[in-house]
């Protein structure tokens, strides 16, 4: 069987994973699980989820070779273009199956959180198109760091409720949201952005972020003479444009790689755990207080990850490095410079291993790998620009 296959009873990847909520909460995850299975399965929706992703999103994204990094690094490297979608990046593919679903639940409102912002933008967009309310809260801090996403989810016309308790960032946003969703849980849907939460949410959304790693692998082969590149690496924050990823190549001979920031390394540095409705990684201080997670992307800023990549790692399947930002920033350049491609900071995470590693024992020359480009780099050029001076 798949070790990317659906999760066992209760929504458990080995001893991850998981329903850890309040009990008012219970039912609507069940009533969601429930939704999503019977969608999943129903070639109707599945048709029109494909059909809105061709014709509104741009799938698919192009599968790139980069002749002039490949020869700099003597790793021949492919580039999986998430970054070409409709918004920018991987996060349209999750929304826009979650939008489908409210509608089919016969729900018309939907709420997010969102930290940086670019979740809440994808969501906003997402119920522009099929006419849904939506709301996202975001901490006041959050508001003000990022004005500009605030614009454009107003744009979209979703209201941005700011939260000003707690450290008024997106751990606080969280809280507000769960709160709203215990109250108005028959006409709502929580759209959720990674493959985090309780189940069926890391399920779900690593579903609807298959896409990349199927459309993925059958290019890679058509470039590869019908082989499998030796390594596939995505960035990892919350995890799921990697999960989306490794579930097109894990059942090949790839080597599976997710790049996490040092600043948030929650597999490499973190302690098994609860947070936020299931089990997984996180960081923790010395009495068991969740860490913030620092880095200079703000899409990964976070202290846990999705409860499969904490199984995939614990089986041996995947293999989660760090990136730090000096590198991240070095990465981001050469790429820019060699490909023409600005990448995102987060997927630079992914570039910065790769540059690090190859000719080493850890991705030796010769090798092909198969890296998610989850998105371009327009929304990080004015920080990029401050952090290069
Ligand atoms: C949000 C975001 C990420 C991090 O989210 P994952 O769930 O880990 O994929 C990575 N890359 C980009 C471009 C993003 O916008």
């Amino acid at each position: 069987m798949s070790a990317m296959a659906e999760p066992a009873e209760g929504g458990r990847f080995g001893e991850f994973g998981g329903l850890f909520l309040p009990e008012s909460l219970v039912p609507a995850c069940q009533e969601l699980e429930a939704g999503f299975r019977t969608a999943w399965a129903d070639a109707g929706f599945r048709d029109e989820y494909f059909g809105i992703l061709r014709d509104y999103a741009g799938r698919p994204t192009p599968v790139t070779e980069c002749h002039r990094l490949s020869e700099r690094l003597g790793v021949r490297v492919l580039l999986k273009r998430e970054d070409l979608t409709h918004t920018g990046s991987h996060k349209i593919n999750n929304v826009i199956g979650q939008a489908l679903l409210t509608r089919r639940m016969g729900k018309q409102r939907v709420i997010a959180e969102t930290g940086a912002g670019q979740h809440g933008v994808a969501t906003a967009t997402a119920c522009a198109l099929f006419g849904l309310d939506c709301v996202v809260y975001m901490g006041e801090v959050d508001v003000e760091r990022q004005a500009l996403n605030v614009f454009r989810m107003k744009l979209l016309g979703a209201e941005v409720r700011p939260v000003g308790s707690g450290s008024r960032t997106l751990k606080d946003a969280i809280n507000e949201a769960m709160r709203d969703w215990v109250a108005s849980v028959e006409s709502t849907h929580y759209c959720l952005g990674s493959v985090m939460g309780p189940h069926p949410y890391p399920w779900m959304v690593r579903e609807f972020q298959r896409i990349i790693g199927e459309e993925a692998r059958d290019q890679c082969r058509a470039i590869l003479d019908g082989d499998d590149p030796d390594y596939v690496v995505a960035c990892v924050g919350g995890g799921s444009n990697a999960a989306g990823t490794f579930a097109g190549f894990v059942d090949t001979r790839s080597k599976l790689i997710g790049v996490e920031p040092a600043g948030g390394a929650a597999i490499g540095h973190g302690v098994p755990g609860v947070v936020h409705g299931s089990k997984s990684f996180l960081l923790q201080d010395e009495h068991g207080q969740v860490l913030e997670a620092h880095s200079i992307s703000a899409g990964l800023d976070y202290p846990g990850v999705g409860p499969e990549h904490a199984y995939l790692s614990s089986i041996g399947r995947a293999r989660y490095v760090a990136a730090a930002d000096g590198e991240v920033l070095e990465a981001l350049q050469l790429l820019a410079r060699t490909e023409g491609i600005i990448p995102a900071l987060e997927p630079a995470h992914a570039v910065a291993w790769l540059v690090r590693a190859a000719g080493t024992d850890e991705l030796p020359a010769g090798s092909t790998v198969m890296l998610t480009m989850s998105g371009r780099g327009d929304k990080d050029a004015e920080q990029v620009m401050g952090l290069l001076g």
